[in-house]
């Protein structure tokens, strides 16, 4: 039987670059102690406290289907984190609750691209992105950003794309590459969007997760807000990943719309992990900054180990979870390095290139092991990339 293009077509197939992952995860069952630098989840678990909220909602009866949109008080929670956190007027109506940010990004792109139409999204980028594009019905276009320019991404690239293109997917602070979006950018990246009409889907969900610099979400820009669609998430600010609770904050309009496709697709998100989201949002910014606090740790100590050799370049570290290493000076792609580091040192990172061209010769190391396993790892990275670099410069 045949079955459709838009799902053999999903992925884009070929080599992804996570062969080392898959690799890391099979040494792992097989007994070997390996750093595992890989994917981003925290090495702590959900808040005890947020677990009693969400088993106290639960034994009250709060088990049976939810209301479709979210609960009228997690949607206020959101809305109202919202509103402080950016000045921005927002209300429950600007709210859908949904499984997660990953089906937040769905129905984002489902919501403003009809079937082959182009939506755009930048390079380096989260793995998911050219799929749930693709999944949406759209044609995916990726926009090079340059490790010569911190992977800022400049307006005109963005503009130079943007023929026959309906929405920009951006995010800040950024996976993979840890960069918060400056003010500058944000302005170009607006100035398009305006200009060539686009939508713009503002993936925050790393928003809690600031080293350096500051989070501005664009919807708060100048005529920004009738057309941005921001994609929020209870998994990295609150440690919340498999709870799969997230959000979609935009125009009216479109939330409405949304409501629809979420009654048709996904009924909803549980009312007892809605209540735990409601529990964990109301209690403040401390609990956000404990669940952040390991990657501040790391990534302070990661910069101060990055300072004493010269092999390895830091993409400035000012967000989110990972490190990006730009290791072009050892002479070796990303996957090779990322393959020998494996093979030599137990320490498993993902090859640059598994996020898009623009990172080719990178390694992305996510900080989410203790910190002197991480430390140690780190070290041993430098002292690896010094070795080749040298072997690399005799040849
Ligand atoms: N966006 C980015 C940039 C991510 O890194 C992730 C998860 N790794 C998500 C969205 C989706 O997260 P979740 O579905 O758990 O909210």
């Amino acid at each position: 039987m045949k079955l459709s293009q838009r799902i053999t077509h999903l992925t884009g197939g070929g080599s992804d670059g996570w062969d080392v992952f898959y690799r890391a995860r099979r040494m792992i069952s097989e007994g070997h102690v390996i750093s595992e630098l890989t994917i981003g989840e925290h090495d702590i678990r959900t808040h005890p406290t947020i677990l009693d909220a969400m088993d106290l909602s639960a034994r009250q009866g709060n088990t049976g289907y939810a209301v479709v949109p979210g609960s009228d008080l997690l949607r206020d929670t959101v809305a109202a984190r919202i509103q402080a956190r950016t000045g921005q007027k927002t209300s429950r109506n600007n709210v859908l609750i949904t499984p997660g940010g990953q089906s937040a990004l769905f129905a984002a792109h489902v919501a403003v691209c009809d079937p082959g139409d182009v939506g755009l999204y930048l390079d380096p980028y989260y793995a998911t992105y050219p799929g749930t594009i693709r999944g949406a019905g759209a044609t995916a276009r990726a926009i090079q950003t340059t490790a010569e320019d911190a992977f800022q991404p400049r307006a005109q690239q963005i503009d130079a794309a943007a023929d026959g293109a309906v929405s920009l997917l951006i995010n800040s602070p950024n996976n993979p590459t840890g960069v918060v979006y400056s003010r500058e950018t944000l302005n170009g990246i607006a100035g398009v969007c305006r200009g060539r009409d686009l939508w713009l889907i503002s993936d925050e969900v790393y928003d809690t997760q600031v080293w350096e610099g500051e989070h501005i979400s664009p919807r708060t820009l100048p005529g920004m807000a009738e057309r941005t669609l921001v994609v929020g998430s209870m998994s990295k600010s609150h440690a919340m990943t498999g709870s799969r609770c997230g959000w979609v904050v935009g125009p009216e309009e479109v939330i409405a719309h949304l409501i629809n496709l979420a009654t048709h697709t996904t009924y909803g998100v549980p009312g007892f992990i809605q209540d735990a989201a409601s529990f964990a949002l109301s209690a403040g910014h401390d609990l956000e900054e404990e669940i952040a606090a390991p990657f501040r740790r790391r990534r302070a100590l990661a910069v101060e180990i990055l300072a004493t050799q010269n092999t390895i370049g830091l993409v400035p570290a000012q967000g989110a979870m990972y490190l990006m290493l730009d290791l072009r000076a050892a002479g070796l792609s990303g996957e090779a390095f990322a393959n020998a580091l494996l093979d030599t040192h137990a320490i498993a990172v993902m090859p640059g290139e598994s996020f898009g061209a623009a990172a080719a010769g990178h390694v992305r190391v996510a900080m989410t092991i203790d910190d002197d396993r991480f430390a140690a790892a780190l070290r041993t990275i430098c002292n690896f990339a010094a070795a080749l670099a040298e072997s690399h410069a005799a040849e």
